[in-house]
């Protein structure tokens, strides 16, 4: 069981697999005001920098559940790493329906929500693992400005203009499913550079190592066109943050 092994190429160097930088990282966890041994689920978990930091930095308890074989691993090395592997435990496969046995008081899905088919689905699945007075998190784009046209949602690598919404709009969605948004955390530019062109050099340095690869032409038009493409649309017009929910 794995994700498509592209992914597992340009983001094999990354630490945080979203527009967050560590500082953000540490910002959400100090907004969140995390009392130590708190149980944190993270559904889509990568390679698990959330709940390794947060465990070092906050004391809290963590699970976390991904399906790429090489994120999995990389979070298990940095568990380590942190001096961590006792208060956090990751898990290799898919977080589809998954509720953890012990209910938790934050789940979280940051940049992965069509784990529960949307968000919708997604803060439903999460609910199921929460105990009483739980907070839901979740990381998503909303358009920072509304692409003119669908072509422009395209080249921001969304489906269509109606896969996202404004920021207004996302959170007034929260407010329509009967949570109370509690806080909120947005990347930046810097963020999306950070997520966007590190992937860039990984590529460079993956056509050099693997000249054979049956991927090779893939990954050498996208070195080829994804700073034109990022510079142009998704640093322009999409927006991401992590939103802390508390049902009314
Ligand atoms: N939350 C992490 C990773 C976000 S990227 C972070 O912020 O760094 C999306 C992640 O979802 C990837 O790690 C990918 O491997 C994982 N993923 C995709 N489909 C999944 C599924 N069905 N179950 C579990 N993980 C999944």
């Amino acid at each position: 069981m794995d994700i498509p092994r592209i992914f597992n190429i340009t983001e094999s160097a990354h630490r945080i697999h979203n527009p967050f930088t560590p500082e953000k990282l540490a910002t959400l966890g100090e907004a969140l005001r995390l009392e130590p041994n708190i149980r944190v689920l993270d559904l889509g978990s990568g390679s698990g920098e959330m709940l390794c930091t947060w465990a070092r930095d906050f004391g809290i308890i963590g699970t976390g559940i991904d399906m790429s074989q090489l994120f999995f691993e990389q979070a298990q090395y940095r568990a380590q790493e942190l001096g961590v592997a006792d208060r956090v435990k990751f898990i290799h496969g898919d977080a589809a329906g998954y509720v953890s046995e012990e209910k938790v008081g934050v789940a979280a899905c940051l940049g992965a929500t069509w784990i529960g088919g949307g968000v919708v689905g997604t803060i439903k699945l999460l609910a199921r693992s929460l105990r009483t007075g739980g907070i839901i998190l979740i990381g998503e784009p909303y358009w920072l400005q509304l692409p003119p046209t669908e072509e422009v949602a395209k080249g921001c690598n969304a489906g269509s203009i109606a896969d996202f919404l404004m920021l207004p709009d996302l959170l007034a969605s929260f407010s329509d499913l009967d949570y109370d948004v509690v806080e909120m955390v947005l990347a930046d530019q810097n963020g999306w550079d950070r997520y966007e062109a590190a992937k860039w050099l990984t590529m460079r340095r993956w056509l050099e190592a693997n000249p054979g690869d049956e991927l090779a032409k893939e990954v050498r038009a996208q070195l080829t066109s994804e700073p034109g493409r990022y510079a142009a649309y998704t640093r322009e017009y999409l927006g991401w943050g992590v939103f802390a929910l508390m049902a009314r």
